[in-house]
C-alpha cells in the first residue's frame, strides 16, 4: 500500500512543471489552446509518435519525448552500433556493439522511464507502407540521410487527402519535425506537409552530402561514399601505402589507390556509381558529429512535437538554424513553399533542354542526378510516346535495364519526345513517381513572354482585352443606370452588376480555356454621404433608392487579367425637366469637371501631383473637396492596385509619404476622381466590409475556415477584389476572412462615410496611355443638364484646360477642331459637351486610334 502511495505521489510530482504548461492558460497560448488535464492523458495514452533515425540525434530525441510524456513511440534505424558511436549516442553501451540501434535504443528507454512503450523497426523507412506511417500522429527526424528525409517526405505528401476547393483536408496532415547535425551547425523544422515549405521545397539549401557515420561505412555500405570512407579512414592506415604516408586528397596517386580499393569494396557490396571525381570530392570533407550540437538540436525538435501534440503554443514557423561553432548563433525564418515543387505541388517540374537533338537520354538523367532542384539517385523514366506508355530507361530491374540501356545514348527528338512532354520519374528518393515536363530552350522566350515578362497595351491583343472588358464595364454600368429608380434595392442592383459582368465575360474568349476572366471589383453602390464600397451581403441591411439620392455606381471587368473600372454618379429622379440643385448638382459637377481635368493631365510626361492640384482647383470652384488621400492605381494584369498612384487631397502626412511619379507610354490607370461638399474625410461606421482582396502576403494560418476561405478565394478570384456575397457558405466565407485579414494575407475594402448630410460623387475611367495620345476604354456620356449649379470653373488654367478635348490621338481633326472652338466660345458650360462628345467617341471606338 505504502509503496503503491509512494508512487502516485512521485507520478503526481513527476509532471508538475508539464501540467502547469497543460492545465493553466496563459497570455502566450495558441489562440485554440484551452487549459485540461485531458491533455497530459492524450500525450501519455493516445498520442503515437514515430521517431526516424536513433543514432546522435535519434538517442536525444527518444530521452526528451520519453520524458516528456510521450509513451507510444516508434522507431526506426537499419544500423548496427559501432564502438565510434559510444561517445554521444547513449543509450549504447559497449556490449551493444553490433546489435540494432533501434531495439538497444528502445530497451534501453523502456526500462528506464516506466511506462513507456517504444516499440522497435531495425529497418529500412522504406520496408513501410502508407498503412504503417499512417497510425502516427506526428513523425520526428533525426536522420542523416537527405535521400532518407525526402523519402518520407514524399510519403508524407502522398498521404494527403485533398477537398473539393482544392484545400488539404487537415486531418490527413501528419506534422513532421526534421532535425539535422553537422558538426558545431545544426537546424529543427516544422513541415506541415501540404500547407508549409516541405524537404523538396528547400532542396537547394542542402549541399551535397559529405560526412557518413562510421558505422555504416564499416558494416552496412550502400552508397559509393561508404566504399570510400572505408577505405580512407580503416584500409588506408591498415596498408600503409606510399611507404606509409598520410592520405593526400591532392595526390593523384593517393586518390587512384583509393578509387582502386573502394572499388573492390563497392563490387563485393554490389554498390554502384563509384567515380574517380566521388572519391576527390569524399576524400577532402569530413566533420566530426558533435555531442551538445544534437542535444540542442533535439531538445528544439522534442519542444515543436510537445507544442503540436498539445496546442499549447504556435509552432515554429518553420526553419530555425543553429551554430556553436563561434559562440552562439541562432536564428529562424520562415522558409518559402515553392510553387513548382517536385513533391507537394501538382506542377510538374520544367527541365530546360537546350537542344533536344543532341540530348541524349544520358543527359538528361545525368541532369536530373546533378542539379540542385533535383539531386535524383538513380532515376528510372517513362512515357507516353505515341499514345504508348515507353519505359525509357530503368536500371533497377536487370531485364529492363537490358532491354531499354541503349536509349540512353539516343537524343531525345529521336526518342519522339517533343517540347512540354511530360515524363514520369522514379527514384529512391521518393516513394512515389514524380512528373516532369521537358521545356525546348527554342520555346523558351515564348514561355517567357507568357509567364514572366509583362504584358503591355505595347501588344494589339492586350489594347483588345482592355477594350472589350470596357465595352461589358459600359453597358453594365448603363443597365444600371436605368434601374436606378426609386423604390429600386441596392442589394438587387449589385447582385444584378455583378450577375452581367460575370455573363457577359463568360461569352468570350470561349476557347481559351486557360484565359481567366469575370469581375475585376464587385458592383458597389454607394449612396449619398456614403463615400464608396457599399455593395451589402446577405445579413446586412438593404438601402431603398428614393428620388433626390446621389448614386455612385463603381464596377469592374477584366479579361485575361486586363481590368477595365468604372464610376459614374446619377441622381435618382434627376432629368433636364426637373434637374438637380444645390449641393448635391455642386457635388456631382464638381466630381464630373474634376474628373475631365485629371483625363487631359493624365499623359505620358506629366507628373502625378499635376492631377492633383488640378482636381484640387476644380473641386473649390464648386466650394467642394476632394475625399482626402484617396488614390488612382496603375492598373496591370492581374493588379487593380499598380505601383503609380495619383493622390487627391493629400494631408501633410501623406504628402509626404506619397512618391512622385512622372506617366509613362503604354501605362493604364484608374482614374479615380471622388469629391464631397463636406470635409471631405472619410470615415468607417457600422457597415461590415464586404468587399476583400487577396494580398501578396504569406502566412500560415491556424484555422480551417480560414485555410478553406483562402483557397477558395485563390481558386475562384486570384488577386481580384471579390465580394463575400460571391461564396457559397456566406457565414462560412465571414468566419474564414477573419484570421486572413488580421494576418494581412487578405485586405479589406473599409466602406467609408463623410458627414450626414454631405454629398459625395465620384467619377472613374479607366485610360490606356497609348504613343499616340490616351484611349479611354470606360465611361458613359454626361446628361450635364440634369444638373444645375450656381458655381462653375473660374481657373483660368483650368478653364483653358477643360476647353480642350482629351484624346491627342488625332483622329476626326475637323470634328476635334469644331469643337474646340465652340468650346471656347462658351466656357465652361460648352466644354462639357465637347468632352463628353469626344470622350464618349473614344471610349466606343473599338479599333486602336491610329
Ligand atoms: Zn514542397
Amino acid at each position: 500500500m505504502e509503496s503503491n502511495g509512494q508512487f502516485t505521489d512521485h507520478l503526481h510530482r513527476r509532471w508538475t512543471n508539464i501540467r502547469r504548461i497543460l492545465e493553466v492558460s496563459g497570455p502566450f497560448c495558441h489562440p485554440n489552446f484551452s487549459a485540461s488535464d485531458s491533455t497530459l492523458e492524450f500525450i501519455m495514452n493516445s498520442c503515437k509518435i514515430l521517431v526516424i533515425g536513433a543514432g546522435g540525434l535519434g538517442c536525444e530525441l527518444l530521452k526528451d519525448l520519453a520524458l516528456m510524456g510521450f509513451r507510444n513511440i516508434d522507431v526506426i534505424d537499419m544500423d548496427t552500433i559501432d564502438l565510434s558511436n559510444l561517445n554521444r549516442q547513449f543509450l549504447f553501451r559497449r556490449k551493444d556493439i553490433g546489435n540494432s540501434k533501434a531495439k538497444c535504443a528502445a530497451a534501453f528507454i523502456n526500462s528506464r522511464i516506466p511506462g513507456t512503450n517504444v516499440t522497435a523497426h531495425f529497418c529500412k523507412i522504406q520496408d513501410f507502407d502508407e498503412t504503417f506511417y499512417r497510425q502516427f500522429h506526428i513523425v520526428v527526424c533525426g536522420l542523416d540521410s537527405v535521400v532518407a528525409r525526402r523519402w518520407i517526405n514524399g510519403m508524407l505528401l502522398s498521404m494527403l487527402v485533398y477537398e473539393e476547393d482544392g484545400s488539404v483536408d487537415q486531418s490527413s496532415i501528419i506534422p513532421m519535425i526534421d532535425g539535422g547535425t553537422e558538426g558545431f551547425k545544426g537546424n529543427a523544422r516544422v513541415i506541415l506537409p501540404g500547407i508549409t515549405a516541405c524537404i523538396e521545397c528547400t532542396l537547394d539549401l542542402y549541399p551535397p552530402q559529405v560526412t557518413y557515420p562510421l558505422c555504416t561505412i564499416a558494416n552496412t555500405p550502400r552508397l559509393p561514399e561508404h566504399c570510400i570512407e572505408y577505405v580512407k579512414l580503416i584500409q588506408w592506415g591498415k596498408e600503409s601505402p606510399f611507404g606509409g604516408a598520410p592520405l593526400d586528397g591532392d595526390d593523384p596517386q593517393h586518390v587512384s589507390w583509393v578509387y582502386e580499393k573502394a572499388q573492390e569494396r563497392a563490387n563485393s557490396y554490389n554498390i554502384t556509381g563509384l567515380s574517380y571525381r566521388l572519391v576527390q570530392g569524399v576524400l577532402k570533407n569530413i566533420i566530426p558529429a558533435v555531442a551538445s550540437t544534437n542535444a540542442v538540436i533535439a531538445a528544439a525538435c522534442t519542444t515543436e512535437v510537445f507544442k503540436i501534440a498539445t496546442s499549447c503554443y504556435e509552432p515554429l514557423s518553420n526553419y530555425m538554424v543553429f551554430n556553436d561553432s563561434d559562440g552562439i548563433y541562432t536564428y529562424t525564418y520562415e522558409a518559402e513553399k515553392k510553387e513548382d515543387c517536385l513533391a507537394c505541388s501538382q506542377v510538374p517540374r520544367s527541365v530546360p533542354v537546350e537542344d533536344p537533338a543532341t540530348m541524349t537520354l544520358q543527359d538528361l538523367i545525368d541532369y536530373l542526378c546533378e542539379s540542385a532542384e533535383f539531386q535524383m539517385k538513380n532515376p528510372g523514366l517513362t512515357a507516353s510516346v505515341d499514345g504508348k506508355n515507353r519505359t525509357l530507361y530503368m536500371s533497377t530491374v536487370k531485364s529492363i535495364e537490358e532491354r531499354t540501356r541503349s536509349n540512353l545514348t539516343l537524343s531525345l527528338s529521336e526518342l519522339g519526345l517533343h517540347d512540354g512532354h511530360e515524363l514520369m520519374v522514379a527514384d529512391l528518393t521518393n516513394p512515389n513517381t514524380v512528373t516532369i515536363k521537358l521545356k525546348f530552350a527554342s520555346k523558351e522566350a515564348e514561355m517567357l513572354m507568357a509567364d514572366g515578362t509583362e504584358k503591355t497595351v505595347a501588344d494589339e491583343i492586350v489594347v483588345t482585352k482592355y477594350k472589350t472588358a470596357g465595352e461589358i464595364v459600359n453597358r453594365t454600368l448603363k443597365t444600371l443606370l436605368e434601374h436606378c429608380i426609386a423604390g429600386a434595392s441596392v442589394k438587387e442592383l449589385c447582385d444584378k452588376g455583378d450577375k452581367l459582368v460575370t455573363e457577359e465575360t463568360g461569352k468570350i474568349y470561349k476557347k481559351e480555356k486557360e484565359l481567366k476572366k469575370g469581375i475585376a471589383f464587385p458592383t458597389c453602390l454607394s449612396v449619398n454621404n456614403c463615400v464608396c464600397h457599399f455593395s451589402p451581403i446577405k445579413s446586412e441591411p438593404d438601402y431603398i433608392l428614393k428620388d433626390g439620392d446621389i448614386v455612385k455606381i463603381d464596377l469592374g471587368a477584366h479579361i485575361d487579367g486586363f481590368i477595365a473600372v468604372v464610376a459614374f454618379t446619377t441622381i435618382v429622379g434627376a432629368t433636364a425637366e426637373n434637374p438637380a440643385t444645390g449641393r448635391k448638382a455642386d457635388a456631382v459637377l464638381a466630381a464630373y469637371w474634376a474628373s475631365e481635368a485629371a483625363l487631359r493631365l493624365l499623359k505620358v510626361g506629366n507628373g502625378n501631383y499635376k492631377i492633383t492640384e488640378g482636381v484640387q482647383k476644380v473641386s473649390e470652384a464648386f466650394k467642394c473637396k476632394p475625399i482626402e488621400g484617396m488614390l488612382s492605381h496603375q492598373l496591370k494584369q492581374f493588379k487593380i492596385d499598380g505601383e503609380k498612384t495619383i493622390i487627391q487631397n493629400p494631408n501633410d502626412a501623406q504628402k509626404k509619404e506619397h512618391e512622385k511619379c512622372e506617366f509613362e507610354v503604354h501605362e493604364v490607370y484608374a482614374m479615380d476622381v471622388l469629391i464631397s461638399t463636406g470635409e471631405g474625410v472619410g470615415k468607417e461606421q457600422d457597415t461590415k466590409v464586404a468587399i476583400f482582396k487577396k494580398t501578396d502576403e504569406n502566412y500560415q494560418l491556424k484555422l480551417k475556415a480560414s485555410r478553406a476561405f483562402l483557397s477558395e478565394v485563390k481558386s475562384k478570384f486570384g488577386t481580384m477584389p471579390f465580394n463575400l456575397r460571391h461564396f457559397e457558405e456566406e457565414t462560412k466565407a465571414r468566419m474564414g476572412v477573419v484570421e486572413c485579414v488580421s494576418h494581412k494575407i487578405i485586405e479589406p475594402f473599409q466602406v467609408l462615410y463623410e458627414r450626414p448630410n454631405e454629398f459625395v460623387a465620384q467619377f472613374k475611367h479607366t485610360v490606356l496611355l497609348l504613343p499616340n495620345g490616351v484611349s479611354l476604354v470606360t465611361g458613359l456620356d454626361f446628361p450635364e443638364d440634369h444638373y444645375k449649379s450656381e458655381h462653375s470653373v473660374t481657373d483660368p488654367e483650368m478653364k483653358e484646360l477643360l476647353s480642350h478635348a482629351v484624346s491627342k490621338s488625332g483622329k476626326k481633326k475637323k470634328k476635334k477642331a469644331a469643337a474646340e472652338v465652340k468650346a471656347q466660345e462658351s466656357a465652361p458650360a460648352a466644354p462639357a459637351a465637347a468632352a463628353a462628345e469626344e470622350t464618349q467617341k473614344v471610349s466606343t471606338d473599338s479599333t486602336p486610334n491610329a
